[in-house]
């Protein structure tokens, strides 16, 4: 090739670049992120801001406890210089989706840090569901697993040792923050004060939240303080504020709840005396509303649990979220 030559191609990048305009030129630099799921990807987009593209891939109103990646999730998986999951054991599907897309980023785990809430569930509980499913979970995955998880899974359970739905604690929160901002700043450290900026502004923001929260709940009585909703999503929202949370469906959507149990939280609701009872935007809510015509306690609102409502319902960002989780619980059980 000569040099005119050379210079011919060049000038000719250069012009395409102009005519792509500022535009596309500004996307090429932000860093593609994915987020496992929507309370994650809008804690990504508040501190990563114009910086990155993220891609969600449990999306408002989704499940990601039954989650199915796509083709789609596979690619944005495969493009991705940050991948960010709630850990836990939550998205169980997540190692068979980063193995097929061969992913080469910086994979980070949100709840890394935070004091987990050990997985509570009684034995009894367990004996009814644990035979069904048994054999089809025991796939290959499962075998990198840790010594530690190995009990759980020869018992067919998909849930870890702790509780994932650590994200309903505005303390914890901060730590999925941290954990985001430095990972990011890690990646791109061109725009880590950027960042770090967004951090500080969004940390003030879920202190202030907290504390308004926490406010709410100290005006109920001692003895309007159970929540029932359909999982048991809530514990981290109500180990912060003194609330207690009973669900027919365990940790996780994908197990059935048990006749036994269903029966056992009428009867508390009787005897408890408790007023209302919440479903979830995640999760069916035709067992909750039996409960609540066997019991006479009221639907007391819907509960955004394991995602984001889309952006025209009240939980469209975490901090609405949390916002309308605890407005909902106060007005429903403060009457
Ligand atoms: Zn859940």
């Amino acid at each position: 090739m000569t040099n005119r030559r050379i210079f011919l191609k060049s000038a000719i990048t250069l012009l395409t670049m102009i005519a792509s305009g500022p535009i596309a030129a500004e996307a090429t630099k932000q860093t593609p992120v994915v987020a496992t799921f929507s309370v994650v990807g809008d804690m990504v987009k508040r501190i990563g801001g114009d910086h990155v593209a993220v891609t969600t891939l449990v999306g408002p109103d989704g499940d990601a406890h039954v989650y199915q990646p796509t083709p789609a999730d596979a690619r944005a998986v495969s493009e991705a210089q940050v991948l960010i999951e709630n850990g836990l054991e939550f998205e169980g599907w997540l190692d068979r989706l980063i193995k097929a897309s061969n992913f080469e980023g910086m994979r980070v785990v949100a709840t890394n840090g935070i004091k987990p809430l050990p997985f509570e569930e009684s034995e009894e509980h367990h004996d009814d569901e644990e035979h069904h499913d048994g054999e089809e979970h025991h796939d290959d995955e499962e075998h990198h697993d840790d010594e530690e998880h190995h009990d759980d899974e020869e018992h067919g359970h998909n849930h870890g040792t702790f509780d994932p739905h650590a994200w309903q604690s505005l303390r914890a929160a901060v730590i999925y923050v941290n954990n985001i901002t430095s990972s990011l700043a890690q990646n791109d450290p061109a725009n880590a004060s950027a960042f770090y900026l967004n951090r500080a502004a969004y940390v003030s923001e879920i202190k202030a939240l907290d504390k308004e929260i926490q406010k709410m709940v100290d005006t109920l009585p001692s003895d309007h303080r159970i929540v029932i909703t359909s999982h048991d999503a809530l514990q981290y929202f109500g180990d912060a504020y003194g609330l207690s949370f009973m669900a027919p469906q365990g940790l996780s959507t994908e197990s059935e709840a048990s006749a036994k149990e269903v029966a056992g939280l009428i009867k508390q609701i009787r005897e408890k005396d408790i007023k209302a009872v919440f479903v979830e935007n995640i999760a069916d809510s035709r067992l909750i509303e039996q409960i609540a015509n066997e019991t006479g306690a009221k639907i007391g609102g819907k509960l955004y649990s394991d995602a984001l409502s889309g952006p025209d319902d009240p939980a469209s960002t975490y901090l609405k979220m949390i916002r309308h989780n605890g407005t909902t619980i106060v007005e429903a059980l403060g009457n």
